[in-house]
């Protein structure tokens, strides 16, 4: 299956390659694989909002006085799709500390792969921040979908995605239902497997991350 490029994006970062593959071992442990997919989330948090509107300002340094690039407006949202988009969120924080966080609960039943919500807590103001989606598996694409349609829903205008694993699949299925969403992947794997796994992958992201393999 080829891959449409025009909106989805695997930034070429070796620190980026090096933490995915720390993550994917089997035998990382829980508390390994949580820290690490944190860090990750803060370089995917960064990527993907390299291209923020900026204005310049006038600001006083210790020794001078200067025109400063600054953001033109306010953070974004971050929106972490649960459970596993928790795992990315800490380091989003840190990267923008500032921005309101939104969380969707979305459980996908393992034999339809259908995702059903069970929590919908947005912010309130999406219209004028726009939004991250944060969700580290992009599989059959089905949570992704349902997720960034309630956070348009919610009055997001300008809204972005971020995963660490993309399948082919999951990246076709969002970029159909989502043509004007820019997604970030740190990589696009080969395939789904018969259970709806990314291949190679790095397992169930939820259950590593939280122990509860
Ligand atoms: N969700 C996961 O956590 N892992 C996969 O491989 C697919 C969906």
């Amino acid at each position: 299956m080829s891959t449409n490029l025009s909106n989805f994006h695997v930034p070429r970062h070796a620190l980026l390659r090096n933490k995915l593959t720390r993550i994917r071992r089997r035998d990382t442990d829980s508390a390994t694989f949580r820290r690490v997919l944190a860090e990750i989330g803060a370089i995917l948090c960064s990527e993907s909002l390299r291209d923020l509107p900026e204005m310049q300002g006038a600001i006083e340094t210790p020794v001078t006085r200067m025109d400063a690039p600054m953001l033109a407006g306010p953070e974004p949202c971050l929106v972490a799709v649960l459970r596993a988009g928790l795992g990315l969120l800490d380091g989003a924080r840190m990267v923008l500390p500032d921005a309101p966080v939104g969380h969707l609960g979305l459980v996908r039943d393992e034999a339809t792969l259908i995702a059903s919500e069970y929590v919908v807590r947005l912010p309130k103001d999406l219209a004028r921040r726009g939004a991250l989606v944060l969700d580290p598996m992009l599989a059959t694409g089905g949570s992704a979908v349902q997720a960034i349609h309630r956070v348009k829903q919610a009055g997001a205008k300008v809204v972005r995605f971020a995963c660490v694993v993309a399948a082919p699949e999951g990246v076709a299925a969002l970029q159909a239902a989502h043509p004007d969403v820019a997604i970030l992947a740190a990589a696009l794997d080969e395939r789904l497997n018969e259970h709806g796994y990314i291949v190679p992958g790095l397992g169930d992201a939820g259950d590593r991350c939280f122990g509860t393999e």
